[in-house]
């Protein structure tokens, strides 16, 4: 998936950008990749992880490109983006852990609020989890063939097999000459466009990950799933071309060729750690905050394909409930205020919603002109919240709708 790129940095991305996903095409990007009968044959079961990698010497080309990563860790691990959770932290270091074995001392996963789908994987071990993914995952076995993926490229020496490939064609020169030009992020924007992996790699990485799953004792199954699920939010954004999908997607698998490929690598695979509960209560602390951002990124046909799938699993969700509506009232096309009613008033009997909903009430009544009931809604939001940054301004909404 980074399933898509490496050393992608924050803040060297165009963010809310027409990129919208770093996703990409479902489409199949016109390659001979799906005529490719050897694809997804899988490795042998016993294919044995390479030993600890030791750190390259600062005279050698992976070397300098360490040194380079090292700084951009440091300001990695000082980002206002970070996740500072110590317990979900732990988490995803547990099933990194589960997941990489010995090379585990050697990964470092950073998970980071932004609310796009991507992870990624530097050569010196440094990894990135962004929260729009963690937001999607269903569970922890999907969790799981993120960085299962991830680790994959990371065994495989994909990044180093590039610089190589780079000089060999003679464009490593120019390429390092440009790194006296600009700043650091957008040097690392650049070799992670430079630097994005081939189809072989990233079938390569599927195919490591898939093997770690079944070793660390996952369902494999699941894989498939992540991709599915993306396709389905593309497909309701009637998003299937590849140039919407940004340079990131232009030189690998669309997500319906990587979702098939990866069900043939679980092959015959049955049962194994799924993890949903599990998941579910690691996230839970920050799932509101990764839930406002969703609604902020401003993409609703793919937030509310997102919402309906998760609310298909917990239909009493207040939270969730209160989400979609919003992104119902925002968009503000059709019926959606209707549709925004109905899970408004389905989070409320609840009894958990939270108090944000009824100031989303309140408007919903406004607008539609019934401002008794709008009037209501808003004291009560007032009354759940009356430190609220808008309270003066709801307040005097209040005294506007009296009678
Ligand atoms: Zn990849």
């Amino acid at each position: 998936m980074p399933w898509h790129r490496h050393a992608a940095p924050q803040g060297a991305l165009p963010r809310r950008t027409a990129l919208g996903w770093m996703l990409g095409c479902g489409c199949a990007l016109g390659t001979p990749w799906l005529a490719r009968p050897a694809a997804a044959q899988g490795l042998p079961p016993d294919w044995p992880v390479p030993p600890r990698f030791t750190r390259p010497d600062v005279s050698t080309d992976e070397g300098g490109l360490w040194a380079m990563l090292d700084r951009e860790e440091t300001r990695l691990r000082r980002s206002p983006f970070r996740i500072r959770e110590p317990a979900l932290q732990s988490y995803l270091d547990g099933v990194t852990a589960r997941l990489a074995g010995e090379h585990a001392a050697d990964v470092r996963l950073y998970a980071l609020f932004t609310p796009m789908f991507n992870a990624s994987m530097a050569p010196n071990g440094m990894m990135q989890v962004w929260s729009g993914l963690l937001l999607r995952m269903e569970n922890e076995a999907q969790l799981a063939a993120v960085i299962g993926h991830e680790i994959g490229h990371y065994l495989q020496r994909h990044t180093l097999e590039r610089l190589r490939d780079m000089k060999a064609r003679s464009a490593f020169g120019q390429f390092m000459g440009m790194f006296g030009l600009v700043g650091l992020m957008a040097q690392l924007a650049t070799l992670a466009s430079a630097f994005g992996f081939s189809r072989d790699q990233e079938r390569q990485a599927d195919e490591v990950g898939t093997l770690l799953m079944r070793r660390g004792g996952y369902d494999t199954r699941e894989a498939a799933k992540v991709w599915a699920n993306l396709v389905a939010e593309m497909q309701a954004a009637g998003d299937t071309s590849a140039a919407s999908g940004g340079a990131m997607f232009a030189t690998h698998p669309g997500a319906s060729e990587r979702s098939a490929t990866l069900l043939t690598l679980a092959g015959g695979d049955s049962g194994g750690y799924v993890g949903e509960a599990e998941y579910a209560a690691q996230l839970a602390p920050i799932r509101g905050k990764l839930l406002e951002e969703e609604v902020r990124r401003n993409r609703p046909a793919e937030s509310l394909t997102l919402l309906t799938r998760m609310l298909a699993r917990q239909p009493q969700d207040a939270e969730l409930l209160a989400t979609r509506a919003e992104l119902y009232r925002l968009r503000a096309t059709g019926d959606d205020a209707d549709k925004a009613l109905a899970d408004l008033q389905a989070a409320t009997q609840t009894g958990k919603e939270p108090a944000t909903a009824h100031r989303a009430l309140g408007q919903l009544h406004q607008a539609q002109g019934r401002r008794e009931a709008a009037r209501t809604a808003f004291q009560t939001y007032l009354q759940r919240s009356p430190q609220a940054a808008d309270a003066a301004l709801i307040q005097q909404t209040i005294e506007d709708l009296k009678p």
